[in-house]
């Protein structure tokens, strides 16, 4: 299915596998809507996605943890924005790695609001206009740490085990209408994931990816835009990918 002037929103659009999407969905010469909170990022992005094919671009601020902001930001679209064929629930974060009994409670709502309720947000505010227009895309970011929880993770494995369980139920509840759910479970890709995870401890965040070939975000964008790219009848429910290095969300090969 060609996406040649179609519509693609990408949240968290800003850096990582956001980006990466934003640029292999404008070599596509999709449309591109453009949200996350740094907005000197997300012009960056915007520039190289025109430059790589992107038929137009419209960024905006979002934080998707705020549902009224979130709700306002799709009702208030410019008429011609309006039609979203694609939308990809990327915006998503992990926040220090602790056990249960030790962790953080705000940690813990950070990751929730964004992860799982932030992506239902943006899902109930887009989903109505695929369905009244026959047609369109849900592709949501999971994680092989929502197939199976790692130690002093449970709550980032939580929120992805529950992205992983709305998707399955957003399926079914569009069944009937020509709308697909995808998600999309990447094991580890190098970005700014782990930096954020560690609040900007770059050796911590580097010794994440040592020893190994991790996936890149491009890796992962590609796989997305496959998805999204299959005949209007093919609905692709998951694509679970790693990197050669690992087999599940605990077990690594490391070289060095
Ligand atoms: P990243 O490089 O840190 O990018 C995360 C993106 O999410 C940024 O653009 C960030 O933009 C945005 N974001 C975070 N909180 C947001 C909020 N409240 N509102 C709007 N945007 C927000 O990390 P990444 O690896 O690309 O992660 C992207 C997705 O992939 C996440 O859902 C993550 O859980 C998932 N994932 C990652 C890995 C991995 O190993 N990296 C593996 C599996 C799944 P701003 O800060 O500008 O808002």
């Amino acid at each position: 299915m060609s996406l040649k002037g179609k519509i693609v929103f990408i949240t968290g659009a800003s850096a990582g596998i956001g980006a990466a999407t934003a640029l292999a969905f404008a070599a596509e010469g999709a449309r591109l809507l453009l949200a996350a909170r740094r907005t000197g990022k997300l012009a960056e992005v915007a520039k190289a996605a025109l430059a790589r094919g992107a038929e137009a671009i419209h960024s905006f601020q979002l934080d998707v943890r705020h549902h009224r902001a979130v709700q306002t930001a799709i009702d208030e679209l410019p008429p011609e924005w309006a039609e979203i064929e694609v939308l990809v629930n990327n915006a998503g974060l992990s926040r220090g790695l602790e056990k249960i009994y030790t962790g953080k409670v705000e940690d813990w709502d950070e990751m929730i609001d964004t992860n799982v309720k932030g992506l239902l947000y943006v899902t109930r505010a887009v989903v109505p206009g695929m369905v009244v227009r026959g047609h369109g895309q849900i592709v949501n970011l999971g994680s092989t740490a929502g197939e199976m929880a790692y130690p002093n993770g449970a709550v980032y494995c939580g929120s992805k085990a529950a992205e992983r369980m709305i998707t399955d139920g957003l399926r079914q509840d569009v069944l009937g209408t020509p709308v697909r759910v995808t998600s999309i479970d990447p094991g580890m890709v190098e970005t700014d994931f782990s930096l954020v995870r560690f609040r900007g401890d770059a050796e911590r965040a580097a010794k994440v990816y040592k020893g190994l070939t991790p996936l890149t975000p491009e890796d992962v964008a590609d796989a997305i835009v496959w998805a999204a790219t299959r005949p209007a009848h093919v609905n692709i429910a998951r694509i679970s990918l790693t990197t050669i290095h690992q087999a599940n969300s605990i077990l690594f090969h490391r070289e060095r």
